[in-house]
Parts: C-alpha cells; sequence; structure tokens
C-alpha cells in the first residue's frame, strides 16, 4: 500500500485527502515509479475543487508532475533505478497524477531526469517551468534580443512567470516584473527582475487601440483585459508568448497590433509539446537556462499531510515563487 491524496466526487458530495491505496487503484502503464517529489501547479489548484472543471472521473488522484525513481518496466527504454520526471500530457488530469508514493505512466510520456537536476530541482521547475522555457524559447525563435529593450512579465510571483523572469535575467535580458503584490518587490528583484510595475502601471498608457510602444516582448501566463491592454504597448515586431488565464479566458482586442506593427501572439500549450523540444528545453533546464534564483529563493515545500494548503495558497493566487510536494 501507499499514499496518494485522493479527490472524491459522489451521493455524499465533494471531498479529498491522503488515503493509503493499493496498486490496484493505479491505470494499467508500462512504467511504475516510486514518485520523490510532485509539485503545485494553478492546474493542480483546479483538480482539487468541484467547480474546477479539470478531473472528468472520480475518485481521482491530481498532480501534472513527478519525479522519482523508476521500479518496474515494460519499456525497453526504462529500466528500474532510472530517474524519471514526467509533466503534462493526460497526467493529473485524465490519467492518475503526482500526488501518491507510487505512479504507473506511459514511457512514451517519461524524461530522463538531466544530470544537472535533483528530483527536487526538476519539480521545482516542474510545468511552469517548462512553460515558461517554451515561452522563452518561441520568444528567441521570433526574432528577441537582449538590445531590444525590457521584455514585461505577467503573474510575476506565480510559477510561469517567477521562472520567466529567471530564465530571462539569466539570459541577459533587462526584464520588468509586473504583479498584484506589492509586498514581493524584493523577493522578483531576487529572482532577476530589473524594475517592478503593479499591474495598474503595466497597463497605463494603453488607452486608445495602440499606447506607446515599450516592450520587445511579453511572458504572458494572465490573459484576459491585461492582455488585450499591453498588446497596444508591444514595441514594432515584437512577440507575446501567451500561456494562461488567471486573469481571464476571452481577450478583446483589435487589429492594430498586428497590422500596424506586425506584433506576434504566440501560443503556448506544454502540455503535448512534441519531441525533441521537450527533451532539449529539459536538457538546458538543467543547465544554460537553469533557474537558479528561484531555486534559492522561491521555493516552498510541503508533505503529501500539507498539500491542502499549498493547493489553496495557488488558488487564492497568494504563492510566490513555486510550491513542491516531497513524498519522501
Ligand atoms: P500561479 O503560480 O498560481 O501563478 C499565477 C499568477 O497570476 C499569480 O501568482 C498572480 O501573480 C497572477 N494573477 C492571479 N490572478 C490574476 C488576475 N486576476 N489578474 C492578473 N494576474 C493575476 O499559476 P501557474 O501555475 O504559474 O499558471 C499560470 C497560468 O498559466 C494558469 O492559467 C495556468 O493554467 C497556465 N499554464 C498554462 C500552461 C500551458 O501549457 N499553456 C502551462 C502552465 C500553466 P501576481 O500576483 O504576481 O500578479
Amino acid at each position: 500500500p501507499f499514499r496518494a491524496f485522493r479527490v472524491h466526487q459522489d451521493e455524499s458530495g465533494f471531498r479529498s485527502g491522503v488515503e493509503q491505496l493499493d496498486i490496484t487503484a493505479l491505470p494499467d502503464a508500462d512504467v511504475t515509479i516510486k514518485v520523490h517529489y510532485s509539485s503545485v501547479n494553478y492546474k493542480d489548484g483546479l483538480a482539487s475543487i468541484p467547480e474546477g472543471k479539470i478531473v472528468k472521473t472520480y475518485p481521482f488522484i491530481p498532480g501534472i508532475d513527478l519525479a522519482g525513481e523508476v521500479t518496474a518496466s515494460r519499456d525497453a527504454r526504462f529500466q528500474p533505478g532510472d530517474q524519471v520526471l514526467c509533466t503534462g500530457y493526460g497526467l493529473g488530469v485524465t490519467h492518475e497524477g503526482g500526488f501518491a508514493e507510487v505512479a504507473r505512466v506511459p514511457g512514451d510520456w517519461l524524461v530522463a531526469l538531466p544530470e544537472g537536476l535533483t528530483p527536487r530541482e526538476a519539480m521545482a521547475i516542474g510545468t511552469a517551468g517548462f512553460t515558461a522555457a517554451l515561452s522563452v524559447r518561441r520568444l528567441l525563435d521570433n526574432g528577441l534580443t537582449p538590445g531590444q529593450g525590457p521584455v514585461l512579465v505577467l503573474g510575476a510571483t506565480g510559477g510561469v512567470g517567477s521562472m520567466a523572469v529567471a530564465i530571462l535575467s539569466r539570459l541577459g535580458f533587462a526584464v520588468t516584473a509586473v504583479t498584484g503584490k506589492p509586498e514581493a518587490r524584493e523577493k522578483l528583484e531576487a529572482f532577476g527582475a530589473a524594475e517592478v510595475l503593479s499591474r495598474e502601471e503595466a497597463a497605463s498608457g494603453a488607452k486608445g487601440v495602440l499606447g506607446k510602444e515599450r516592450w520587445a516582448a511579453i511572458v504572458d501566463p494572465v490573459g484576459g483585459v491585461m492582455t488585450a491592454d499591453l498588446l497596444k504597448s508591444v514595441r514594432y515586431g515584437g512577440s507575446v508568448a501567451l500561456s494562461g488565464l488567471t486573469g481571464g479566458g476571452g481577450i478583446e482586442t483589435s487589429v492594430y497590433p498586428f497590422i500596424l506593427r506586425g506584433v506576434n501572439l504566440l501560443g503556448i500549450d506544454s502540455v503535448l509539446c512534441p519531441e525533441p523540444l521537450r527533451h532539449q528545453l529539459w536538457q538546458i533546464l538543467s543547465d544554460e537556462w537553469k533557474p537558479e534564483k528561484v531555486l534559492t529563493a522561491g521555493i516552498t515545500e510541503y508533505s503529501l499531510e500539507q498539500l491542502p494548503e499549498a493547493l489553496n495558497t495557488v488558488l487564492a493566487g497568494k504563492a510566490v515563487g513555486r510550491q513542491v510536494i516531497s513524498l519522501n
């Protein structure tokens, strides 16, 4: 038997908590993993509440990230003792996830843990850090260079945001962090921000169809009104890497930033990010892009029993940096 955090939705209502389970509670899949660490992302928060609309079948073990050691494998690519990580695909959404001491997943979903990362560091990065890296990769592929001016990061204290601040600053970009938490200024500077703005300050000057050209690029895990406002102040030819919706799922914009300034709106999806880009990004995250500043100053560790506290913090938009779950 092993411990797992499960959510239930049945005739007695919605409930969640840590339970003792048997291996038969897990889906049949080729690789069995002793999970050492997981992490909490915004999507995990949604999976833990009835109105989240993430989980379709109950009971269910959420957790979209995991890192651990292979204990059994029917996949020739993985042997017992191998250190692996898994993010995205169906994990923690349609397939029992990482909030458990044991997981079983298809080999195609696994990435060998890069040499430069411990399992704990891999989960401190997790889906959020991977999404930040994918956002930066796409911005660079679209021509972004440090000489073009400041890069704006929205939701900067959050998982994707804090990781983007650390990666971009490491690559020599002047990062302007946007946050709804004025008290987090020093933390954001420790993560690598050169400037910190409130949400109102960032959106100022966005009246009319176009504003002053201010940002070389934007990393945007927020969406909604902020995306619409800030598209007006992206510099000529600049790009917005859009990954999230904590600020809303709708965007009301005009054609003008696109047709008068050649601004690019880049859609970012980490879940089905194909090979070999997935492996390349994990490799570079363990090395030249390793977000050391968040790894040192922005990690809060919780036990499986403390997981509800971490989920509530993320759902309330109060998290700063990343929340790691230890299953050791
Ligand atoms: P998180 O750690 O909870 O961070 C979200 C941050 O957004 C908050 O810390 C807050 O930062 C900001 N925020 C919250 N409510 C806001 C509002 N009403 N208006 C403006 N900003 C607000 O979440 P996360 O795990 O980083 O995920 C962020 C988003 O990206 C989520 O929507 C998630 O689903 C999405 N995501 C998408 C992918 C993908 O593959 N596309 C992957 C990962 C995550 P401040 O207080 O600093 O402003």
